[in-house]
């Protein structure tokens, strides 16, 4: 199984003790995201120790005060980096609004550039801003992979799965006994455009809700994916492994 995004440099154990418990439980790779500068280069240097984990470069919406030339100097710079498969987080959330709007969107659209440049799948946060991000991806993404991370939007479904080159990553909310209508967009996404991820140490699926997640609890949210899709889950792991491959480039 592979958890298509977390944030080891978040979660409290060490990156080792966190890679060997998700090793145990059949977590062959994991994508750890980083969101400032800092968190960047832990991401790297997570992805450099272990060969299970590699790492998505960005700067995070609620991290883009006064994102600059030279912000974005750094992140291409980081970006070349041999372990680096995916640009972002990136996005709009207007929901925490941890920075002015105006510096998030041109965070968002310079990053955007950036995975054209690179040619790396853009990974998309967004909360409270459906609209404007949807917009702008449909505007400025066109030809780019995209991966819509928590994905939560299931109102706009239809519209998200017209994008052929749109992936899908969902996360331990679609476990929750309130989540038919999410469970329900799953039940849309072609297996090749589908992911599951943990976003550790955030949103611990179902049997270990309200604890610190980490990237091992990923197989809780790939089963309930398998039950609702109706598939085994080896089966399921296998169409997963196949549509990350495709979305990171590995
Ligand atoms: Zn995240």
């Amino acid at each position: 199984m592979i958890d298509s995004h977390t944030h080891l440099d978040s979660c409290e154990r060490p990156d080792a003790e966190l890679v060997a418990a998700a090793e145990a439980a059949g977590v062959t790779r994991i994508v750890t995201i980083g969101t400032s500068g800092a968190s960047c280069r832990a991401a790297l240097a997570a992805a450099e120790d272990f060969p299970q984990v590699y790492a998505a470069v960005g700067r995070h919406p609620g991290e883009a005060t006064g994102f600059d030339d030279a912000d974005l100097a750094e992140l291409q710079a980081l970006a070349a980096h041999e372990r680096c498969v995916a640009i972002g987080e990136t996005g709009l959330d207007y929901y925490r609004d941890h920075a002015p709007r105006a510096d998030q969107r041109r965070a968002f659209e310079a990053q955007l550039e950036l995975a054209r440049e690179t040619g790396k799948a853009l990974v998309i946060h967004t909360r409270a801003a459906e609209d404007e991000t949807l917009e702008l991806l449909e505007d400025r993404a066109e030809g780019l992979k995209v991966i819509l991370h928590c994905f939560s939007m299931p109102a706009r479904i239809e519209q998200c799965l017209a994008h052929e080159h749109w992936w899908f990553s969902f996360a331990g909310n679609l476990t929750y006994a309130k989540a038919h209508e999410l469970r329900a967009a799953a039940l849309r996404v072609p297996s090749e455009r589908l992911l599951v991820e943990t976003d550790s140490p955030y949103l611990a699926p179902q049997p270990v809700r309200g604890t610190a997640n980490e990237p091992a609890n990923v197989i809780h949210t790939a089963r309930a994916l398998a039950l609702e899709r109706r598939v085994p889950y080896g089966e399921l792991e296998a169409q997963l492994e196949r549509s990350a491959a495709a979305a990171f480039g590995w």
